[in-house]
Parts: structure tokens; sequence; C-alpha cells
């Protein structure tokens, strides 16, 4: 349920919504926008469908939302979530690039693949220390000594950092080494996972599973907002089709219709989207051109001996390269590359 509250609401009023939800076991979650104050009602439908809300003070309107996924909606919030991270800007005015390698793997690699990135325009530094790969024999990135590698390539070169993390046990250890928690395709619906995600106060990049649809995902998104974290990046990534021609299809269509359905900035990854080096400029022109909020892509500085991911990863230049072919068409869809917070 939505209840929208009057122009002018006081403090005392919404408060007091809030705690008439809770006595009936349901949730109030505020959010003040730049012309309402409206509260999501969550819980037991039934029961809060019988609650006399009209005849509290300051409530305008109460209205059902339709949508299984409620938080995350447009009919909760009608304006763009706009996140910013450091001097970062994530949202409708910015594309925001993300840039770095597939795994951590030394000191050097990262380090030098982090100046490259921030040279050519990349605002918000990428690099994975728990790898979820396919085969148990594959690397599974360097852990701890990841983290630490990926925090020492922040404070040298200035930009935020995202890594995932793969368990709940491991939640704290990565929290204090990321300005961003990046939840990965496969555990897309580890619901603890995501129900820890929304206990922490970082943003959280949630990407979307292969097989998943976009209510799914948007359910996904909800279980971490549910738990008070709305600071929620969606990453299209690419799912699993009949075609084999590329690692994963990439699903153009999930951007405009996700930012109908939902108020949450969308990017979009094209490396893992494709598998392929060779189609991640002419998808990230694809990402910009249908209202995608930035991209993720990985950078290697030679993708032939890289741990994971090679076939996928750009070399740095290639990387410059990338930048230069989507800045035109960032600007002429009204977007900056990079805004300083005001
Ligand atoms: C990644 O971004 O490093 C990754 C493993 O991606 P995904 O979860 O989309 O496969
Ligand atoms: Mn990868």
């Amino acid at each position: 349920m939505i209840i929208t509250m009057k122009k002018g609401v006081t403090e005392e009023q919404i408060r007091n919504v809030v705690q008439k939800l809770e006595q009936i076991g349901a949730r109030g979650h505020v959010s003040v926008g730049e012309f309402r104050t409206v509260i999501g009602a969550i819980g037991d439908d039934a029961k809060i469908a019988q609650l006399p809300l009209e005849a509290f003070p300051g409530v305008e309107s109460v209205m059902p939302i339709l949508k299984p996924y409620k938080l995350v909606s447009r009919e909760f919030q009608e304006e763009y979530t706009i996140l910013n991270i450091d001097d970062v800007e994530i949202g409708p005015r910015t594309f925001t690039v993300i840039a770095g390698p597939c795994s951590v793997e030394s000191e050097e690699q990262i380090v030098s693949v982090a100046r490259a990135v921030k040279a050519a325009g990349a605002s918000i530094l990428r690099g994975g220390a728990f790898k979820p790969r396919t085969s148990p024999y594959s690397f599974q990135g360097l852990g701890r000594e990841g983290l630490k590698l990926l925090a020492l390539a922040r404070k040298e070169v200035g930009l935020p950092v995202v890594t995932e993390v793969l368990d709940v046990r491991d939640m704290e250890l990565v929290y204090e080494h990321v300005d961003i928690l990046q939840i990965g395709a496969r555990n897309m619906q580890n619901f603890l996972l995501l129900s820890e995600a929304g206990k922490q106060d970082k943003p959280i990049l949630l990407k979307r599973g292969f097989s998943a649809t976009i209510e799914e995902f948007l359910m996904a998104a909800e279980y971490v907002a549910k738990e008070g974290n709305s600071k929620i990046i969606l990453c299209e990534r690419g799912i699993r089709t009949f075609e084999t021609a590329t690692r994963n299809t990439m699903d153009i269509s999930a951007i405009p219709l996700i930012k109908k359905a939902s108020h949450l900035p969308i990017i979009v990854d094209p490396c893992h989207a494709t598998g392929k080096h060779d189609l991640v400029v002419p998808l990230s022109r694809a990402a910009v051109s249908v209202g995608a909020d930035g991209i993720m892509v990985e950078v290697h500085p030679s993708p032939q001996e890289a741990l994971s991911d090679g076939p996928q990863s750009l070399t740095p230049s290639e990387f410059e390269t990338l930048m230069s072919e989507i800045r035109p068409l960032v600007e002429l869809c009204g977007r900056t590359q990079r805004q300083r917070r005001i």
C-alpha cells in the first residue's frame, strides 16, 4: 500500500502512521521526495487494508501497489533514485563507467589497470577477489589478499571500488575494503545474502541472474530494499538463451522496461553479456542509447594472460577507444560522464 502524505505533513503525523502500521506487524518505509512524502506500507495487505489510514492527520491518499515488488517500484517512488558514491553520481543525469579486471591478480596488475582506466575516464574501479567460477579447478580469486590489493589501488588512484561478496560469512570483511558490494548473477536468488546486503549502509550492485525474469530480478532487489538499503544499482549482464554465438544474450529491452517499472539506476555489463571483447564497443553504444545509467567493463593489461575472462576483457588502449566512442552518444543523450556532487 502507498500512503501519500499531504504537503506540509509534520514529522509527528508521519510517525503516527508508521507506529500504527507497526502495531499490526507491518512496516512503514518513509520516502521523502521533492514534492511529497510517501510511506510504503509493507506487510499483510489484508490487515493493512483494514486500517482507517485515510482518517489519519496528514494523509492525503492510500493506494494499493499492484506489482509484487513494492519499495523498488515506480509506483512507490516516482523520481529516479540518484546515488552518490564519494563524488561519483549514478542516476539519470550521468553515465557512469565502472572498469577494471575480472579478477585482482597482483599489485602491479590492479594498480596499473586502475591508473589506465582512471586516465581514460572511468569513475569506479572493479576487481574480483572472491570469484564464482563454473569449475572448482579454475582460479578462485585471491580472496582476502585480493581485497587488500583492491583497497591499495583505491588509495593509489582515488577511485571508489566495487567487488563481489560471494558469501554472507564474508560480508563484514568485504564491507571494510570496498565502497560498493556486488552480488553476482549466480547469487541473485541467494535470499540470505540479499537480506544481509540489505542491512549494510553501502550501495549494492545487483547483477541479473542468467535465468532470471525481470520480475524475479526486481524481487531480488526488493529483498535488499526491504531490509532498509535502497542504495541499489541494477546490472543487466546477459541472460541464457538458445543462442551459443555469444556467452549470454544481452537483453537490451530489459533496460527501458526496468526504467519504467523501477526507480533504481540500471547499468549494463557488455563483457559478461557477450564473452567477446570485440562486441563490447557496439553493445556499450546500445546501452547508452536505450537509457542505461552506465556500464561495467573488464579491462586487463594483457588479456591473453588473464586468470579469468580474458576473451571478454579489453586492453587499456581498447578501453580508451571505447570511452571516446561512447562520449558523443552520452552527450547526445543529455548525460555527463562524470558529475561531482554539488
Ligand atoms: C563479475 O562481474 O565478476 C561476474 C562474475 O559477473 P556475473 O556475476 O554477472 O557472472
Ligand atoms: Mn568476469
